[in-house]
């Protein structure tokens, strides 16, 4: 059975683009309205709306699990890392938590649920590829075979 990645506001910050995951990925209501910025935030309501990322609220057993474990930690962690950390322990084996928060990467190790940072094995997948031109630097799209400036013979190269 594949994992279901558990979604935390610093992964859509750091880049995840959950719009390109090849994944079941999940979330609380409270990471929608956390990701402020105009561009985390597209991506995420993008690919909610997609039906790529489903938002769910955790049960209230996980809940108190977590709150206890966060109490014995020390470790501040904000109401919404509560409930992500407590949806992923709904998962039970299934979780996977998507995280750049060392708080969030601490506690999932306490309560024994996997996670990983943003740096995903599936980013390969995601580069765009264009054609350069190595005479003019002009950029073509990735099916041209010569510079339509100058005519050199134009190099594949993944976009940024
Ligand atoms: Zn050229």
């Amino acid at each position: 059975m594949r994992s279901i990645l558990v979604l935390d506001t610093s992964a859509v910050i750091a880049g995840l683009a959950p719009g390109l995951v090849d994944a079941e990925q999940v979330t609380v209501p409270e990471v929608l309205e956390e990701a402020r910025d105009i561009c985390s935030k597209l991506k995420l309501e993008t690919a909610v709306l997609a039906g790529k990322v489903r938002v769910k609220e955790p049960s209230r057993k996980s809940l108190e699990m977590v709150r206890d474990k966060v109490e014995h930690s020390g470790d501040t962690v904000s109401e919404t890392d509560v409930k992500l950390l407590a949806l992923a322990l709904d998962l039970k084996e299934r979780a996977e938590i998507v995280t750049d928060d060392y708080a969030i990467q601490n506690l999932a190790t306490m309560l024994k649920l996997p996670y990983r940072r943003v740096a995903m094995p599936g980013i390969k997948e995601v580069l765009r590829w264009e054609a350069i031109c190595p005479a003019c630097g002009s950029k073509f799209p990735p099916t041209a075979t010569s510079c339509l400036i100058c005519g050199s013979p134009l190099k594949r190269q993944a976009r940024r």
